[in-house]
């Protein structure tokens, strides 16, 4: 096993210490000040040229958070020059000397907690209770591949007969490229480029558009903990363009990539087209994830769990439930319940502790929503839709709303936000939902509710996805614990926060000597 904890942070059941590091991120974001951040291509060597662009927040798009600037075609090919010549002594630097400095990296980030809450919670509409974990989870990424490098990547010694010795020795496979997600701006970050990095690869992270002011100051918290400016660059720009450069050139040897399956199916076309070594692509992207409960399920944590599932992150999370399939005898039961529930959250500003759900991440996000209600409103019955706060006119919020369906049919694609579906089955159904599920091809996370042990393990064998949650919520994975990542459309494999990941990194080679 794992010789590791998790990183403690902050009680969130303890009232008097959330106060206090609410009080701590309210005075880093008055800090701040008024347009204060920026994020700027961290390339060395390259010239700075183009526009600084606005960064404005989800809660209030009047107000400004920060500038960045998106990298030029001259710095996107120094930054590929530069990593290509930093990777050889990176790679040759003892995996215990680079775990360290990853470590030194995790105390850091712990120590700033209030910091980066503040930016998640600016730049992407998080809550405070969303930034303590997106703290953690980053945390205890760059500890989980540390530690793992710090055993694996040493000479592992082979059996072998007498006058030969054998040994597995991994390494580094060149130049990574991280493409991270806003959703998660500085968990799935930190944990794709300490991956890359732990395994003595040279990294260039380009993060999602929208979360580039975190992505800069995780990049600056990495370099200050002792990795290279060369072996690890920060490139911002558009997929369009930034990215698709990156991924197409032949001096990268894998892309470790988090986001739509569209934009994954891409970047594997622009691999595949290169003339080079065949790359690696490690891709996590989306869910259309059902929650299942049977009649013997308890209607009150069912709940609670479906509450949390879909709407924790203003539901964008790829774990996040999608479509609670509710048997028959239970269903009007549940759905007055979910109505009564929903209309107690408290949707606004993120920064409030009071704050249940924040503002979607942009425009674009809100429109989808927003067109997304008007297809349910013909074809579906609205179970309930949340109150908007005061202030929320002036940010990217969509009410969260639950709809009645008849069938999953009726979803045709993700809806990425607090949207939630609901399908009543009956018992003779069980089979058939789960086929139904299955049939969607996504296969990321999957909820079950029942107190029958035969009806559990009879979903769980037949069910093709990720992660399995029973009588619980279905999101939050951590690190170490519940490793996550999804089948065929939902992803590559392997996955984030488990055993597999870190050496997906790396190339081995076995060296064996006559003595
Ligand atoms: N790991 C996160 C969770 O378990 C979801 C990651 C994602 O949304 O990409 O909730």
């Amino acid at each position: 096993g794992f010789e590791r904890s998790n990183s403690m942070g902050v009680n969130l059941a303890d009232d008097d210490q959330l106060r206090a590091l609410a009080s701590q991120v309210e005075a880093a974001i008055a800090r701040a000040g008024d347009g204060g951040w920026r994020a700027a291509p961290l390339v060395p060597g390259a010239q700075a040229s183009g526009p600084m662009i606005a960064v404005t927040s989800p809660a209030d798009r009047r107000r400004q958070v920060g500038q960045w600037q998106a990298a030029d075609t001259a710095t996107v090919q120094r930054a590929l020059a530069n990593a290509v010549d930093a990777q050889a002594a990176w790679d040759a630097t003892p995996a215990a000397s680079r775990a360290a400095i990853l470590e030194h990296a995790a105390d850091l980030l712990e120590r700033r907690m209030p910091q980066f809450i503040a930016l998640c919670t600016l730049e992407a509409g998080k809550t405070i209770p969303d930034g303590v974990a997106e703290v953690r989870e980053a945390v205890d990424f760059l500890r989980y591949y540390a530690a793992q490098a710090r055993r694996e990547f040493a000479p592992q010694p082979l059996p072998g007969p007498t006058g030969e010795s054998n040994a597995l020795q991994l390494g580094g496979r060149g130049v990574f490229v991280c493409i991270s997600p806003w959703n998660f701006p500085l968990a799935i970050f930190a944990g794709q480029v300490a991956a890359a990095l732990a395994a003595g690869n040279s990294v260039i992270a380009k993060p999602a558009e929208q979360t580039n002011l975190v992505g800069w100051h995780a990049v600056t918290l990495l370099h200050e903990a002792g990795v290279p400016e060369a072996a690890l660059q920060f490139v911002p720009g558009d997929g369009a363009t930034v990215g698709a450069a990156l991924t197409s050139d032949p001096r990268v040897a894998g892309v470790a990539f988090t986001g739509s399956t569209d934009t994954a199916r891409a970047i594997n076309r622009a691999m595949a087209a290169r003339d080079a070594a065949i790359g690696v692509l490690i891709a996590e992207t989306g869910g259309q994830n059902a929650l299942i409960a049977d009649s013997s399920a308890l209607p009150e944590q069912l709940v609670k769990d479906a509450l949390a599932s879909a709407f924790t992150s203003a539901g964008q999370r790829c774990s996040a439930a999608r479509v609670l399939f509710v048997q028959e005898d239970i269903a009007d039961k549940v759905i007055g319940m979910l109505a009564g529930a929903m209309a107690e959250l408290q949707v606004g500003d993120p920064a409030l502790l009071s704050t249940d759900v924040g503002p979607v991440i942009d425009t674009d996000a809100k429109c989808l929503l927003d067109e997304h209600a008007g297809r349910m409103q013909g074809a579906a019955k609205l179970i309930a839709e949340a109150k908007l706060g005061a202030g929320t006119e002036h940010g990217t919020f969509f009410a969260p709303r639950a709809w009645e369906l008849q069938s999953l049919s009726q979803l045709t694609r993700e809806n990425f936000g607090p949207a939630l579906h609901v399908i009543r089955w009956k018992a003779s159904d069980l089979d058939a939902v789960v086929d139904a599920i299955n049939a969607t091809g996504y296969g990321l996370t999957l909820g079950i509710h029942s107190r029958i042990d035969e009806t559990v393990d009879r979903i769980v064998q037949r069910a093709k996805v990720g992660n399995v949650y029973v009588n619980r919520n279905q999101i939050g994975a951590v690190v170490g614990v519940q490793p996550f990542g999804g089948q065929n459309l939902s992803g590559t494999g392997p996955k984030a926060g488990g055993p597999h990941y870190l050496p997906r990194f790396a190339t081995e080679k076995t060296v064996t000597i006559n003595t």
